[in-house]
């Protein structure tokens, strides 16, 4: 019995959210603020329902809990992975998040959190925010208390297709008219060192500049990323990152290839063009998973996919 999980997105309106989730991928969402995306989803306050099919309504984390063989029989209390499309029409607050270890103990046992972005698309002259210029915690904590945030942040410029892995302890943030696909550990622990002095409402957002300072690695090392490309008439496949916690790759099909599902399950998200997977429609826009065991597999058509798996 072949299942393929597609899945049906969760929307977040955001104050800095935009309408390109519903311009650029034909979404409907739910105003003109919506920010996120939840498209591979079974964390609680966004819990992605199975689109169609036998297992059709039911949520992720239902399937998590009750048809654990779907996932090789993986270990662990949660989904492990989050996959989001964020469309920043403003810049995101300036953030950093805790590895698994002082969330354990600092946020009642909650994971850190490890993820990675795939520019989808941005502006001209975009940028982001990754990593800091203090060279130890003592000048990054000297330059937090005296707001010397310009000489702080490092900003670096983007452009469509590029990749980054943000580990914990890395201070990031995305800036106005970028959109990503975010692969994560299922995790919402987050802390905000700076909100470009902005209000909300009247009143600036709430800091978190001590746990902020615990967490930030120093100095700031940039993390290594893409691997190998594996090339052939149909088809592009490039490693973007293997860590601990995922593996993410980006499949470009211009033909028609047989694969092989071999992993717990994978995660897949069609990024752009069409196509089809053993003779299913497939669109721009589409999340699924393919399920343990599912074996071969024919794509075809001319899209980018960027998949993970654990
Ligand atoms: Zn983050």
């Amino acid at each position: 019995m072949k299942n393929i999980l597609f899945l049906k997105p969760v929307f977040k309106t955001m104050i800095w959210g935009g309408n390109k989730l519903a311009t650029e991928y034909n979404y409907s969402i739910p105003g003109d603020n919506t920010g996120e995306c939840w498209a591979i989803s079974a964390h609680k306050n966004g819990d992605c329902e199975i689109r169609d099919g036998e297992y059709g309504g039911k949520t992720l984390s239902w399937l998590w809990n009750n048809h654990r063989e779907l996932f090789g029989n993986a270990q662990g209390e949660v989904f492990p992975l989050l996959i989001k499309i964020i469309d920043a029409k403003t810049d995101l607050s300036i953030q950093v998040h805790p590895d698994d270890t002082y969330a354990r103990e600092q946020e009642q046992g909650a994971l850190g959190k490890t993820e990675c972005w795939y520019i989808l698309d941005c502006d001209e002259d975009g940028e982001i925010v990754i990593g800091h210029n203090a060279k130890d915690k003592e000048q990054l904590t000297q330059m937090i208390r005296e707001n010397r945030w310009k000489e702080l942040i490092r900003v670096c410029p983007i452009k469509k297709g590029d990749f980054f892995q943000i580990e914990p302890g890395t201070v990031h943030a995305i800036k106005k008219g970028t959109m990503i696909l975010e692969t994560q550990q299922n995790s919402d622990i987050t802390y905000r060192l700076y909100d470009y002095d902005r209000l909300d409402n009247g009143k600036p957002r709430e800091l978190h500049i001590d746990k902020s300072i615990d967490v930030i690695n120093c100095p700031h090392i940039d993390q290594e990323v893409r691997g190998k490309t594996t090339s052939s008439t149909d088809s592009d496949i490039e490693e973007l990152i293997k860590c601990s916690f995922y593996s993410v790759d980006r499949i470009r099909i211009h033909g028609e290839q047989e694969f092989t599902q071999e992993y717990k399950f994978l995660n897949v998200s069609v990024t752009s063009g069409s196509g089809e997977i053993d003779n299913v429609q497939l669109h721009k826009g589409d999340h699924f998973i393919l399920p343990y065991g599912y074996g071969s597999y024919y794509l075809k058509g001319e899209m980018e996919l960027i998949v993970s798996h654990i």
